[in-house]
C-alpha cells in the first residue's frame, strides 16, 4: 500500500477520495487555495499545502506548485479526482517524473481520448459505432458549412477539445450556422484554448448511456455495467441512475463489450468511462472520460464496489480485484447533483453563504458526498455543486421513494439552489415512468421551474412565533446584563400600562403584507391572522430549529434569519418572508426596472444592440462569459436602450450596471 496520497483536487471529490484511503489506511494530504483555507477537505485531510491563491490556474491548475506540495508531504501518489488536471497527459507525466505514481491512466491515453475527434478516428478503427458526422483536421470555414449540409440538419457543433458541454451549439437550419460556429469557436477558445470543432448529426430524442470500465497493468478490463445520464441540462448531467431503466442483458453485455474495446484500443488502465448516445435501436460512441466520473456513486452502489480502492490498487500495479464474471448488478441507484444555481435564470451558478446546510442522515440507502458545510462560502471561483445525494433500494419504484424522502431532508438557506428542482424532476410522473432522454428537461420545463410556493397562514404563523421566540430570547440575554434585571422594560409579554396585552407584526411576502395580532398568554401566544386564530408555543434551539406547537398539535420547522428576511423551512419547502420594521421607508419601491445587472462576475463578449434601439421583452441583449461559459441575458420588458455601459471585451463586477432600458413612451420625445 501506499503510505501517503496527495489529492490533487477540492471540494466533494477530495473528501470522497480521503474517506477510501482512510479506510485503507493510507494518509492523505490536501491542497487549497487560498480561498479554501476553512475548506471541508482541508479539515479531514491528515495534512493540507496551500499552493496559490483563488484563481484555479494560479493554484488547482498550477502544475508546478501541486507537485511542490507534493514533494513537501512526501507523498507516493497523486489522485487527481475528476476536473482540474484529471484528463492532463502532461501532468500524468510531469508526476511520474516527479517519481510520483499519478493515480490515473497513461499520458498516452488521456492524450488519445483528449481530442473528441482523434479519440472517434479511433473508435472507427476499433469498429465501434460512430454518430454520423464530421470529425477531421481541416477546419476551414466552407468545409464546415458543406459538411454540415451533407450530414442534414439539425447538426451539433462540439468543440474538439470540449468536456461540461461547453463550446456546443445545436444548429437548426442552415442559415443559422455561421453564427453559430462563431459562437462554439468563441467558447471553446476561452474554456480551451483550442478553437477546433466537430459536427455530428443532432439526434432529437436520444439517452445519454454510459459504460464504466476499468482495465490493469496485466491485460485485464472489465466493464461495471452502463448509468443512464439523460437528465440533463445544458448538456451538463444533473440526475444519473444505473442500471439504465429497460437495458435488456443482451444489450448491455453488447455495449459493455464495446466499451472495453474501445478502452483496449487505447492501451487503457485505470477508471474510464466510454460515453454513448442511443436512440432508438442504435447506439453510438461519444467519448471516453479518462478518469473517475462524478456520477460513479451509481455504479458503486449497485455492484457493491468502491471504485476509488480499484484506482488504488490498479495504480499499485495490483490485478483488477474482480472479473467479469464475478460482477453482477444489485437493486437500483439514482444520484441528483445539488448545485449552487438558479433554475429560472437558465440555470445561472449562485454563490452566497450557507446559512443552513442539513442533509438527510447517510445509511446503506443513502449516501451523501459533500464538500461543504454549514457556513462555508460558495463563490464564483470554482464549480458550484454543492453535494450529491445518492439512494439506493432493490428497485427503481423504491428507489425514487427514498429519494423524495432523502430531497425533503434536505435543507440549504443562503444560497440559491436546485434543491426544489431535482425534487419536482423527482415527483414528475414522466420522470418515475421512466420516460427519459435528453429532451425531459426542456421538455418539462413548465412542471419543474417553479414559481416560489405563495406564503399560506400557517407558515406566516410560523414565522410570527419564531420572531416572538427571539425577541424573547434577545430580551432575556439583555435583562441577564442589565443592571436592573427585573425592570418592566426588559418584559416581552406585550405588557402595558392600562393596555390590553397584545402587539402586531407585519410580514411581507412579495406585494402582500400580513398583519398577525399577538396576544400573550400564561403558556404561550394567540395569534390571529386572516381571520384566524391559532394558539401558538415553542422552542428555539440551535441554528434556528424551531418546535412548533399550534392549538395542541406538534412539529418541528426552522426558522433562519438572513438579511432582515425570515427564511421558514417546513416540510421540505423553503419560504422567504421580510419582516417589516415599522420605521421602513417604502420609497425605493418604484426602482427602475430597466436596469440590467450583471448576475455574476464575467466578460462582455458580445454586445446586440445599440442605444437608441428598440427591444422587446425577451429579445437578446449582452452575452457574458463567466466560468467559461456564455451567458445570454435578455430584455425583461419592451422598451428602448437607453445606455450602454460596457462594450466587448470589457470585464465586469458582480451586480455592475450593464445597460439601461426604458419604456418606450419615455424616449419618444
Ligand atoms: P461534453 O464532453 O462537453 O460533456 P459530450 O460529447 O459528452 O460533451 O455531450 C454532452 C451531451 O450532449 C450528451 O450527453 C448529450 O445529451 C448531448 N449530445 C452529444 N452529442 C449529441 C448528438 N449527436 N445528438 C444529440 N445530443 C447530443
Amino acid at each position: 500500500m501506499f503510505g501517503k496520497v496527495l489529492i490533487a483536487n477540492r471540494g466533494e471529490i477530495a473528501c470522497r477520495v480521503m474517506g477510501t484511503l482512510r479506510r485503507l489506511g493510507i494518509r492523505s494530504a490536501a491542497i487549497y487555495s487560498e480561498a479554501d483555507a476553512q475548506a471541508a477537505h482541508v479539515a479531514m485531510a491528515d495534512e493540507a499545502h496551500l499552493i496559490g491563491p483563488a484563481p484555479a490556474v494560479e493554484s488547482y491548475l498550477d502544475i508546478a506548485a501541486v507537485l511542490a506540495a507534493a514533494k513537501r508531504a512526501e507523498a507516493e501518489a497523486i489522485h487527481p479526482g475528476y476536473g482540474f488536471l484529471s484528463e492532463n497527459a502532461v501532468f500524468a507525466e510531469a508526476c511520474a517524473e516527479a517519481g510520483m505514481v499519478f493515480i490515473g491512466p497513461p499520458a498516452d491515453a488521456i492524450r488519445a481520448m483528449g481530442s473528441k475527434s482523434a479519440a472517434k478516428t479511433m473508435m472507427e478503427q476499433a469498429g465501434v459505432p460512430l454518430v454520423p458526422g464530421y470529425h477531421g483536421d481541416n477546419q476551414d470555414l466552407g468545409l464546415l458549412a458543406a459538411e454540415a449540409n451533407q450530414i442534414g440538419f439539425p447538426v451539433l457543433i462540439k468543440a474538439t477539445a470540449g468536456g461540461g458541454g461547453k463550446g456546443m451549439r445545436i444548429v437548426e437550419r442552415p442559415e443559422d450556422f455561421d453564427e453559430a460556429l462563431a459562437g462554439a469557436k468563441r467558447e471553446a477558445l476561452a474554456a480551451f484554448g483550442d478553437e477546433r470543432v466537430l459536427i455530428e448529426k443532432y439526434l432529437t430524442k436520444p439517452r445519454h448511456i454510459e459504460v464504466q470500465i476499468f482495465a490493469d497493468t496485466h491485460g485485464n478490463a472489465v466493464h461495471l455495467f452502463e448509468r443512464d445520464c439523460s437528465i440533463q441540462r445544458r448538456y451538463q448531467k444533473v440526475m444519473e441512475e444505473a442500471p439504465a431503466p429497460g437495458m435488456t442483458p443482451e444489450r448491455r453485455d453488447e455495449m459493455g463489450a464495446s466499451a472495453v474495446a474501445a478502452a483496449r484500443a487505447c492501451g487503457y488502465v485505470g477508471a474510464g468511462t466510454v460515453e454513448f448516445i442511443a436512440e432508438d435501436d442504435a447506439y453510438y460512441f461519444m467519448e471516453m472520460n479518462t478518469r473517475l466520473q462524478v456520477e460513479h456513486p451509481v455504479t458503486e452502489m449497485i455492484a457493491g464496489q468502491d471504485l476509488v480502492e480499484w484506482q488504488v490498487r490498479v495504480a499499485l500495479g495490483e490485478a483488477l480485484p474482480c472479473s467479469q464474471d464475478e460482477l453482477s448488478i444489485a437493486g437500483h441507484a439514482i444520484e441528483v447533483r445539488l448545485y449552487a444555481e438558479d433554475t429560472a435564470r437558465d440555470f445561472l451558478p449562485a454563490t452566497g453563504n450557507l446559512a443552513r446546510l442539513r442533509f438527510p442522515v447517510e445509511g446503506p440507502h443513502v449516501r451523501v458526498d459533500s464538500g461543504v458545510r454549514q457556513g462555508d462560502t460558495v463563490s464564483h471561483h470554482y464549480d458550484p455543486m454543492i453535494a450529491k445525494l445518492i439512494v439506493w433500494e432493490r428497485d427503481r419504484d423504491t428507489a425514487l421513494g427514498r429519494l423524495r424522502a432523502a430531497l425533503s431532508a434536505t435543507e440549504i438557506v443562503g444560497v440559491t439552489t436546485n434543491l426544489p428542482f431535482l425534487a419536482a424532476i423527482a415527483a414528475h410522473s414522466a420522470y418515475g415512468a421512466a420516460e427519459i432522454d435528453t429532451g425531459f428537461i426542456a421538455r418539462h420545463r413548465d412542471d419543474l421551474v417553479l414559481e416560489s410556493m405563495p406564503v399560506g397562514d400557517e407558515v406566516l404563523a410560523v414565522a410570527c412565533l419564531a420572531e416572538l421566540l427571539h425577541r424573547r430570547t434577545e430580551s432575556g440575554a439583555a435583562a441577564e446584563q442589565s443592571s436592573e434585571p427585573f425592570s418592566p422594560w426588559h418584559d416581552t409579554t406585550g405588557w402595558r400600562l392600562n393596555i390590553d396585552t397584545h402587539s402586531r407584526l407585519a410580514f411581507r411576502d412579495g406585494e402582500t403584507e400580513t398583519v398577525v395580532t399577538v396576544y400573550y398568554r400564561a403558556d404561550g401566544y394567540e395569534l390571529a391572522l386572516n381571520g384566524k386564530q391559532v394558539r401558538a408555543s415553542g422552542e428555539l434551539g440551535q441554528d434556528g430549529d424551531l418546535l412548533v406547537e399550534f392549538n395542541g398539535r406538534r412539529f418541528p420547522a426552522a426558522v433562519v434569519r438572513l438579511d432582515g428576511d425570515l427564511i421558514v423551512l417546513l416540510r421540505g419547502r423553503t419560504f422567504r418572508l421580510h419582516l417589516v420594521d415599522p420605521l421602513e421607508s417604502v420609497a425605493d419601491e418604484a426602482e427602475s426596472t430597466g436596469r440590467v445587472v450583471a448576475p455574476m462576475p464575467g466578460k462582455v463578449v458580445q454586445l446586440y444592440v445599440k442605444p437608441g434601439e428598440a427591444v422587446q421583452r425577451g429579445a437578446p441583449l449582452i452575452v457574458l462569459e463567466a466560468m467559461k461559459m456564455e451567458h445570454r441575458l435578455s430584455a425583461e420588458m419592451d422598451g428602448i436602450v437607453a445606455e450602454v455601459f460596457y462594450g466587448t471585451g470589457d470585464l465586469v463586477a458582480e451586480g455592475a450596471e450593464l445597460m439601461i432600458l426604458k419604456e418606450r413612451d419615455a424616449g419618444a420625445a
